[in-house]
């Protein structure tokens, strides 16, 4: 479809190192997309990678895989921004903030040179900052800047849930919620397995409940990062497969509900500031932010989630 004389199955990734790449791969095999463009500093990098993912079409679905530059993105309906500088094990996601706010401002500066009609979809760490920064630098509404946001940090919840109470991982609601970082926020309060809630489920299949096991696989959600790091020096199969759950979102105007990263006017009773929150997401962007029903202490958890990258902002 094509409106606002960009096309939405048309696509620009800014950023071809390992999560560029991966997502690449999982857009490609996602059969969403008709042209895919592939920008990075290192062209060449780009150039090979496009080359490589290309070789998948006979197996897949036809669609353009081409490495090119800025002036390749005026009809792109959708620009994912994953270029930037990677974490290192000893690196919080606030360390990188600097290095990569700078790189951003002149990525967003290119974008908009090139297409104003776009919706933005930043990954780079940390990405709610960057989000916020994108927001500023671009001029655009707040519906089209739109952050991958605790959508992975959400599975990966799901994934450990699922896994601690015997039950495929998609029947598991609930939600992280917050900064993608030191701060995120494990909703329990509402979560449940397919409307029942945990403590019934486990009553039902004969489980305890075991309220501080959750909070541990909590604690390893938000620390898994830095684990994977350590072990294989970056993350990306999980925010690949996160990026193309967000881009059908979008391509299939599906009114999906996702914890994406959206700027605050009021919401949970936070101001101006990007953050992990349940959104309704569509062709449009981000259509709505939904306000989900917290207890007293994920109340609290979340504004000093809110707090710490406000103070993080305004440090630049
Ligand atoms: P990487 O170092 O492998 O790749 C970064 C790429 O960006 C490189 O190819 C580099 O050449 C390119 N680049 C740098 N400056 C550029 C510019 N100005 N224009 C175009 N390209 C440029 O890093 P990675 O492992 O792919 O990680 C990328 C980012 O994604 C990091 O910030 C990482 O923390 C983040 N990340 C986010 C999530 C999430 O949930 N949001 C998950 C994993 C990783």
């Amino acid at each position: 479809m094509i409106e606002n004389n960009v096309n939405i199955r048309s696509c620009a990734i800014i950023g071809c190192g390992n999560v560029g790449a991966a997502t690449a791969y999982a857009l490609m095999h996602s059969r969403l997309l008709s042209k895919l463009i592939l920008i990075d500093v290192n062209k060449k990098k780009a150039f090979g990678e496009a080359e490589d993912i290309s070789h998948s079409l006979p197996f897949n679905s036809p669609m353009e895989i081409i490495a090119g530059d800025y002036k390749d993105i005026s009809d792109c309906g959708i620009i994912i921004v994953t270029a930037g500088v990677n974490q290192t094990p000893e690196q919080t996601r606030l360390d990188l903030l600097q290095k990569n706010a700078n790189i951003f401002r002149q990525i967003v500066d290119n974008i908009i040179e090139h297409n104003k009609n776009a919706l933005i979809l930043v990954v780079t760490n940390p990405v709610d900052i960057l989000t916020y920064i994108t927001l500023q630098e671009s001029g655009f509404p707040t519906s089209r800047v739109i952050g991958s946001g605790t959508v992975l940090d959400t599975a990966r919840l799901k994934e450990k849930v699922g896994k601690h109470l015997g039950v495929d991982s998609r029947n598991v609601h609930s939600f992280v919620i917050g900064e993608h970082g030191d701060s995120e926020v494990a909703i329990w309060s509402s979560a449940n397995v397919s409307g029942i809630d945990l403590d019934s489920y486990c009553r039902e299949r004969n489980m305890e409940f075991d309220r501080a096991a959750l909070d541990i696989l909590a604690a390893e959600v938000m620390t898994s990062a830095y684990r994977i790091i350590e072990a294989k020096g970056a993350t990306y199969y999980g925010i690949a497969d996160s990026v193309r759950r967000i881009v059908s979102a979008i391509v299939n105007d599906e009114h999906t509900i996702l914890p994406v990263s959206a700027k605050l006017s009021g919401e949970y009773g936070v101001y101006d500031v990007c953050m992990g929150v349940p959104c309704i997401v569509g062709q449009n962007g981000i259509e709505q932010i939904l306000e989900i029903p917290l207890d007293k202490t994920e109340k609290e958890r979340f504004k000093t989630s809110a707090e710490s990258l406000k103070k993080a902002i305004e440090q630049l």
